[in-house]
This record gives structure tokens, sequence and C-alpha cells, in this order.
């Protein structure tokens, strides 16, 4: 899929949110290239009206020089509405200028689905205080061609996870999202435990996953989509999988529900 890139010129690079662990997030990107059917981004395109998301990346060109002046005490999240290492970041490389440019005593989290990843070790180095998460499912073959699409497969996923502990960088793995029958989180605990330093784990938000997604799920697997959609089935399910985590004696830092009622849990 050719990719619509919109350049444009950013006022501030670090904006307040409430995701749990951190205090400010810093989005370089707005949009990403992944384009996982189940994004709860997709909300930006009511906004960036460029087309269906995943098609279009907006590139933040000046961040880099921005973040040389500005920094903030309390934790960042890297990103919330993109994946600072898409495709996009191999050609651009603006994700590595932020973080050349970037004060490194900065707390800095960054999240990705990417292996390029990797590129970056040199820099990760010069922080102070930086982890540095993967997202793990299992999904794969058809099932990753209909809801992740463009994502690196989760086996270098778990690789990168491996090199980055073997670099001396703290890692974590995000399970995300947990969606029953299609997630085997006692699988993944086995393949990442020896890689991360702690984990962080996320319900489907199936409200924020959208309409397409819902109809996807409602189609092909029935049973999940009954089973995350009804309250007290879902409540019940919750409790499950939290106990199961718990049983796993991993370091969990946050456990992240979004229906029945939208709760952090430890
Ligand atoms: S990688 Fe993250 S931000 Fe990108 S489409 Fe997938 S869920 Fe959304």
């Amino acid at each position: 899929m050719r990719t619509k890139i919109i350049k444009v010129r950013a006022r501030k690079a670090f904006t307040p949110t409430k995701i749990p662990g951190a205090a400010y997030v810093i989005n370089q990107y707005i949009g990403c290239q992944h384009a996982c059917l189940y994004c709860y981004a997709k909300f930006m395109c009511r906004w960036y009206k460029y087309g269906k998301w995943g098609s279009w990346v907006v590139v933040k060109e000046n961040v880099a020089k921005i973040v040389k002046n500005q920094s903030v005490k309390e934790k960042v999240y890297m990103s919330s509405v993109s994946d600072p290492y898409q495709a996009v970041e191999k050609e651009l490389k603006l994700t590595r200028r932020v973080l050349e440019s970037m004060n490194k005593k900065t707390r800095l989290s960054i999240l990705t689905k990417s292996n390029l990843i990797l590129r970056d070790i040199d820099v990760f180095r010069e922080f102070k205080d930086i982890e540095v998460g993967l997202t793990v499912n299992g999904f794969d073959g058809k099932l990753k061609k209909e809801i992740e699409p463009f994502s690196p497969s989760n086996e270098r996923r778990i690789e990168a996870l491996k090199a980055l502990k073997e670099n001396g960088i703290k890692t974590y793995a995000f399970i995300s999202p947990i969606i029953p029958n299609l997630v085997d989180i006692g699988e993944l605990i086995k393949e990442t435990k020896d890689f991360v330093n702690f984990y962080w784990f996320e319900f489907l938000n199936l409200k924020a996953s959208g309409k397409e997604f819902r109809k996807w799920l409602r189609e092909n697997y029935a049973e999940s989509y009954d089973l995350i959609s009804d309250k007290t089935k879902a409540e019940k399910y919750v409790k499950e999988v939290v106990n199961a985590i718990k049983r796993a004696k991993i370091f969990v830092k946050g456990i992240c529900v979004h229906y029945p009622k939208p709760m952090m849990m430890k």
C-alpha cells in the first residue's frame, strides 16, 4: 500500500497524557503504516482527514529541533498515536533524530512492533533511564494478515527483545490486545520471559477498535466476540486471565482492562 506522507511543523513535543505509567507522550508521527485493524488510535482520522487509518502518516519534521530546548522531568511514553519504528522511519530517521536531540536524563518508555528499533541501540545507551518494549500477541498466518498486516512478525519482535536485553537495555513485553481464544498468554510468557525485565498486559479495547474490527471479530470468531462483549462473560474472562497472569510469577507493571469497566490492575 502506498502511504500518503504529510509533512507538518509542530509547536511542542511533549503532551500530557493519562496513559498508565507515563505523564507525557511524544508523537513525532501521527498515523501508522502498520494499519492494525483493531488500532484504538484510528479515532485520529476524525481530525486528520487523509483517508483510511494506515494509509497516511503525518510527519512532524521539526520535533528533533524542539526537544533540544524542551524537556520534562516526568516519564515520557513514545508513542501513543503511531509506531515510532513504522516503515517510513527507516528512511526519514525522525525517531532517531528526536532521540539524539533529547535530554538524556528524560525518563523514557518506547513501545513498538518493529525490530527496526535495534538500529538505535547506540542512542538508547546514552539515556540514564530508558525502557524499550515490543508488543507481542502471537498473531500469525491468515489471522495476522487480516488484523496486523504490515508489522514485523512476532518472532522478529521476540528476537528484538532478546537482542536489546543482550545489549544491556531494559526491556518489556506488552501483551496486547488480549482477545479470548486468539491470544495464548502462557505461551507468550514462556517465549519472552528470558528477555524482558517486566510485562504490561492490555485487554482488547472493543469500543475503540471500531465498527470494522467488531464486524470482523463477530463474523470470524463469534465465540471470542461473545465472550468479550457480554458484560457477565467479559467479567469472568478478565478475572480468569488476571489470575493466570498472577500465577505466572512474573514482574507485571500493569494490566489494562477496558470492559466491562476501564481499570488498571497491578
Ligand atoms: S502499531 Fe500500534 S499505532 Fe500502529 S496501527 Fe498498530 S496498534 Fe495502531
